[in-house]
């Protein structure tokens, strides 16, 4: 009768508390050092030599949970017709709570083992006491009950304190007495002597007396299948969690294996370390107790991995200044590798650490030089080069001190990866550049570099930008970079002696067999977020390379969905979270579960529970500061929404296409969602130009013989452009937004400012090139059609202080990420989208970072038209949800009929639509002193319109915000508008440093620096 443990429980086996009622009398060893202690051979016949000739080759741990239930049900993995889904196993969990009186299950005292009453597992299914199927259903459970329960529960859960629901472990020196004690009086639950080691008396006198005691245990557990065989094999280790009279049983990646119900709360109450429980068609044997809070952590599975580091010697952010004295080096100062091998006693830091400013990173700790530096090498200041770091702002400085301890291995967490997740316009190259720098030339270890070769993998549109960037803060001369081109191939990189490999993602799958022939030391992914799916190629391609630095950059909040996270992380440092199937029982659905509506105080507890333990260990090496950081850097912003009278001939066109057969047959058929569209197309592009719809007209005119009159809303409105009308020479005053647009560029280009003009219609930008190039102005234009590799060459150019180009003509569905066009100061937002973060992206174009110059916005609406209502609706859908909302889904969505007859109304005798919703009663003469906003427009008292709910509004930028701007009808003297005061109705105008609108939805953006 002989019991082995395995290598991982051995130690435990050693000290397993022997409970002497197991064994048989008069033979019993009382040494609980024997691993080949005696078990007695179970009475029952159904579990006769089971643990009696166990062989344990699992190195699992496991759990058992019990639930308070009166019937033995089983329900095990292996039979999958009894499995429930979570909604089943809620609604078995609420019937099993309010029916736990009645039979009970037998229980086999003398092994220990608990086996139901019949003893045998078929006789189990057959149970007629069982609640039928259509009891578990949801519907069958009364709300009333529901409700109950969780007060009941909440009464319990406050009533017991946490430690009285713990087990401790059991230590062999006190096992006999104890067990003893328990044996004689083992339906009392006395433990007498056992010094807490298990549940309190009183505490289980309450637990009896109050009836409802839900009392949660957790154990480590090895288990096997259940089996007359007499040699038992166990499977693995487990973790058991038994609640109330239920038991639980789940695997090392937190899956449940089974679980059984309906014990005796004796049964279940005090198991002792040793003894074995049958669960479902599973035995366990308990290998120890856990705390709730290592399983409520999740700190119990086999998931996470620590790196062990002595309390003293935890990690700070910001690196200390070095201590030592030091001895001056020569700027620029490199020590031979020779020299160092030669003496060691005179390495020193490559730069100053004690000179102003200097960023000088943190030392080893000594468990990293025990692990590191096994040689001994001297330990010596890593200090950043002073050129790059005298550029790096505040949260620069610590993202790079960051990026070196997580590279380096110096944080607690097992890996040497890091996730910067920063916001946009933070910086993240700068911090890449200055870390790829550092760790090129430097090393704690002797000096000697970290890394010799480094692979950037960025979008393609990018790879000219990294390029630029390292140029940008580093000089060509100091460190030379090999951009992946279509000139330069990934295998010349195989024989350059370039450090640094920039590659688009595309072609790293392409070239992978080359870039493999590579040794890489840092591997740094930009725009990483493309790696948060594990299953793709180039993410698998990726995980591939045999590097272990990894750097991803991101400006995507990652942690939104969580298991796209898994696959950045597990990307970032393998392995750190367990498997993916591990991650999904242990965080994701428990974190999941709690955000549903209804979910039960349990559930709420242990996910928020899971949830802090995930951002715990996931902070070591995420690093994310928002683009508040950077605020305080931006220049002041002034913000301008001008309202353009349209031409008479707009406004005759745009009278005919409401007219139109088409357009009034869209409002009766509110659901024909396309005719809305067509019409809406119609009107904007009239608003932009009126040319845009000539071709339209004419070919309808053409085909009107043979056209259903009702389908086009071009109809009859050829007769209402001029006999000569040339798409070709498109006019500037026939539009009052294109007439107010020329004014500007002249008195923007006069004043030696340079402005970016965007629009979302390719056929506008052709329009408005026509234009600009007819007045003689030195442009430049980006557009969807713009090669990837052009990009950055037009970008550079605009930026130069040298160049003559003064505007830069610009997509917004073009624009991209990284595109910085803060060479402009200026901005006209030519049209209007339906969703606000298009323009937003636009505007972060200019007002970023590095940006000198006060920037000025123009937004251009032509007033009383389509324009306005999408205008409101942008800043309403803003006020409701305080989020950008996705632009795919934003134009199809239906319209109310109201909403429809809004939109094909046209206001020919307000100034303004806009400020009439306002009610503001300034008759557009508001002046706001920019320390206080006036309060001669104050909406305090007011009903809030257009059903903005206030708190929201007072979040987020909303309607009401507008009446704390300025409003004019006549621009100010001096200003840029005024020489097109004739074709400006109403200007809404908004001076701030920063104004809260772009604070709430830039850190809602994805846009990168
Ligand atoms: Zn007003």
């Amino acid at each position: 009768m002989k019991r082995s443990a395995a290598p991982s429980q051995q130690g435990a086996a050693k000290k397993r508390f022997k409970p002497p009622f197991l064994a048989t009398p008069g033979t019993e060893n009382t040494s609980s050092n024997n691993n080949d202690q005696n078990f007695t051979k179970p009475q029952n016949p159904s579990l006769s030599g089971v643990s009696s000739k166990a062989i344990n080759k699992g190195h699992g741990v496991g759990v058992v949970t019990l639930h308070n239930h009166a019937n033995i049900r089983e329900e095990t993995s292996d039979n999958t017709d009894m499995r429930c889904t979570p909604l089943q196993s809620r609604a078995l969990r609420l019937v099993q709570l309010s029916t736990w009186t009645g039979a009970k299950p037998g229980v086999d005292e003398a092994s220990h083992t608990i086996t139901p009453e019949s003893g045998n597992v078929s006789d189990l299914k057959q149970d007629t006491s069982f609640p039928s199927t259509a009891q578990l259903l949801p519907g069958s459970i009364n709300e009333k009950d529901v409700e109950d329960l969780r007060s009941l529960k909440n009464s319990v859960f406050k009533s017991v304190p946490r430690q009285d629901r713990q087990y401790s472990s059991c230590g062999p020196q006190e096992s006999s007495s104890s067990s003893l004690s328990r044996r004689s009086d083992s339906t009392s639950s006395q433990s007498t002597g056992s010094s807490g080691r298990f549940l309190s008396p009183a505490s289980n006198v309450r637990s009896k007396v109050e009836g409802a005691e839900p009392l949660k245990q957790y154990f480590t557990v090895m288990w096997a299948k259940l089996t007359k065989k007499k040699h038992k094999t166990w499977e693995g280790d487990g973790i058991l969690v038994i609640s109330g009279r239920s038991a639980t049983l789940q695997d090392m990646e937190g899956k449940e294996i089974c679980c059984a119900k309906g014990y005796k709360a004796e049964e279940v109450e005090n198991l002792p370390e040793g003894a074995t429980l049958k669960v479902g068609s599973k035995e366990v044997e308990i290998t120890g107790s856990l705390t709730t809070d290592a399983y409520t952590s999740g700190r119990c599975f086999n998931a996470v991995q620590k790196r062990e580091l002595s309390k003293q010697e935890k990690p700070k952010l910001t690196a200390p200044v070095a201590p030592k004295p030091f001895t001056c080096p020569l700027p620029g100062h490199v020590e031979s590798k020779s020299k160092l091998s030669q003496s060691q006693t005179v390495v020193t830091p490559r730069f100053d650490p004690m000179a102003p400013g200097a960023l000088v990173m943190l030392r080893p700790l000594s468990t990293h030089q025990w692990q590191f530096n096994k040689n001994g090498t001297p330990v010596v200041d890593v200090v950043v080069d002073p050129h790059v770091a005298c550029h790096l702002r505040p949260h620069q400085r610590e993202g790079v001190a960051f990026l070196y301890q997580c590279v380096m291995g110096m944080r607690e967490h097992v890996g040497q990866g890091a996730i910067l997740a920063d916001e946009m316009g933070l910086g993240k190259t700068l911090q890449c550049i200055a870390l790829i720098w550092t760790l090129l030339k430097q090393g704690p270890y002797g000096g000697k570099a970290v890394v010799k070769r480094v692979l950037v993998v960025t979008p393609g549109s990018l790879v000219k930008n990294w390029c630029h960037e390292f140029h940008k803060w580093l000089g060509k001369e100091r460190l030379a970079v090999f951009a992946v081109t279509k000139e330069k191939k990934v295998k010349d990189f195989l024989t350059s002696f370039h450090p640094v490999l920039v590659v688009s993602y595309e072609m790293l799958v392409r070239h992978i067999e080359h870039i493999r022939q590579v040794k890489f030391d840092l591997i740094v992914c930009d725009e990483g977020h493309r790696l948060k799916n594990s299953s793709i190629k180039t993410t698998s391609l990726m995980s591939s390379l045999s590097v272990q630095r990894r750097v991803v950059l991101t400006g995507t909040p990652i942690q939104n969905d969580l298991q796209e996270f898994f696959s950045l992380v597990d990307f970032c440092n393998p392995g750190i979270l367990g498997t993916s199937s591990a991650f999904h029982n242990i965080y994701e659905v428990p974190i999941l579960a709690s955000r549903q509506p209804g979910a039960l105080p349990e559930e709420l507890e242990l996910g928020r529970t899971r949830s802090d333990e995930l951002s715990q260990l996931t902070k070591q090496f995420i690093l994310r500061r928002t683009q508040e950081v950077n605020d305080q850097y931006l220049p002041p912003k002034v913000e301008y929404v001008v309202f353009c009278r349209p031409s008479e001939v707009q406004l005759q066109l745009y009278r005919q296409i409401l007219k139109s057969q088409a357009v009034r047959r869209c409002l009766q058929d509110v659901s024909n969602t396309a005719s809305h569209l067509v019409g809406i197309g119609a009107l904007k592009k009239l608003c932009n130009h009126p040319c845009l719809i000539y071709e339209a007209a004419r070919e309808t005119e053409e085909s009107s013989e043979r056209m259903d009159m009702s389908s086009s809303p071009f109809i009859g409105l050829l007769q209402h452009f001029p006999d000569s009308y040339s798409v070709q020479e498109p006019s500037s005053d026939e539009v009052g937004k294109l007439t107010v647009l020329l004014t500007l560029l002249s008195s923007i280009v006069q004043s030696q400012e340079k402005v970016v003009v965007v629009s979302n219609y390719t056929k506008t930008l052709d329009i408005l090139e026509t234009i600009v190039k007819g007045h003689g102005y030195k442009f430049l234009r980006l557009d969807g059609q713009t090669p990837t590799d052009k990009r950055q060459e037009i970008v550079n150019l605009f930026n130069s202080k040298y160049s003559q180009h003064t505007v830069f003509l610009l997509s917004s569905k073009a624009g991209g990420i990284g595109l910085n066009l803060i060479g402009a100061s200026r901005i006209v937002l030519y049209d209007i989208d339906w969703n606000p973060a298009t323009d937003l992206q636009a505007m972060a174009r200019v007002w970023r970072d590095g940006q000198k110059r006060t920037v000025h916005i123009y937004r251009l609406i032509t007033t009383g038209t389509i324009e306005e209502k999408i205008y409101q609706r942008q800043i309403i859908k803003q006020g409701l949800s305080g989020a950008v909302v996705d632009s795919k889904i934003d134009g199809s969505i239906g319209f109310s009929q109201d909403e429809l007859r809004d939109i094909f109304t046209l206001h020919e005798d307000s100034a303004c639509v806009t400020h009439d919703m306002l009610q503001c009663e300034c008759s557009g003469r508001k002046v706001v002193s920019l320390v206080e906003p006036s309060s001669s427009c104050s909406s305090s008292n007011r009903q809030c319109q257009l059903g903005i709910n206030k708190a929201s509004v007072k979040k987020h930028f909303g309607m009401e915000n507008l009446l704390d701007w300025e409003h004019k009808i006549v621009p100010e003297k001096g200003d840029p508008l005024c020489a097109a005061s004739d074709w400006i109705t109403m200007i809404f105008k908004n001076e701030r440093a920063s104004s809260q609108l772009n604070k709430e939805v830039l850190s809602k953006m994805h846009l990168e620096c």
